[in-house]
């Protein structure tokens, strides 16, 4: 499996519990090398251009507020398989289906406020690396 990137965001409600760097230092446990990372305040518009897919659903509300609440930490992560592997480190969407150690069994409330997000697939991860990030922002080797 070649290396690849994901887009990760520690989320309001995991910054504001003061877990930031616990939760970075994980994902360097685990393997990930950060390429780059920044924190920021997102407007509900900034938001919801992030979750454009979940326009519609029933929390897109709720999760967007959410995420504009407060600052969030950004982060373009690469290791190899990426993706399914950062997936695994944070668990489940709704903490309590979340296996025993996962980032968001450890660190999240509820299935809305649930600590952190990760790219589902190599196309989101493109889109979303680049919502956050210009190029020369994301370092091209260590
Ligand atoms: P994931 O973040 O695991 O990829 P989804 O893409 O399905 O999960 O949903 C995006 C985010 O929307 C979730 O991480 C969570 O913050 C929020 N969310 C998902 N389902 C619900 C729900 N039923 N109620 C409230 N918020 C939700
Ligand atoms: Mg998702």
């Amino acid at each position: 499996m070649a290396l690849e990137r994901t887009l990760s965001i520690i989320k309001p409600d995991a910054v504001e519990k003061n877990h930031t760097g616990a939760i970075i230092a994980r994902l360097e446990q685990e393997g990930f090398i950060i390429r780059a990372m920044k924190r920021i305040h997102l407007t509900r518009a900034e938001a919801e251009g992030f979750y454009a897919e979940h326009k519609g659903r029933g929390f897109f509300d709720e999760l967007t507020t959410f995420m504009s609440r407060s600052s969030i930490v950004v982060m373009a992560l690469e290791r190899e398989d990426a993706i399914a592997k950062y997936r695994e480190v944070i668990g489940a969407t709704n903490p309590a289906n979340a296996a025993e150690g996962t980032i968001r069994k450890l660190y999240a409330a509820s299935v809305g406020e649930n600590a952190v997000h990760g790219s589902d697939k190599p196309e989101s991860a493109a889109r979303e690396i680049a919502y956050f990030f210009a190029g020369y922002e994301v370092s091209p080797r260590a």
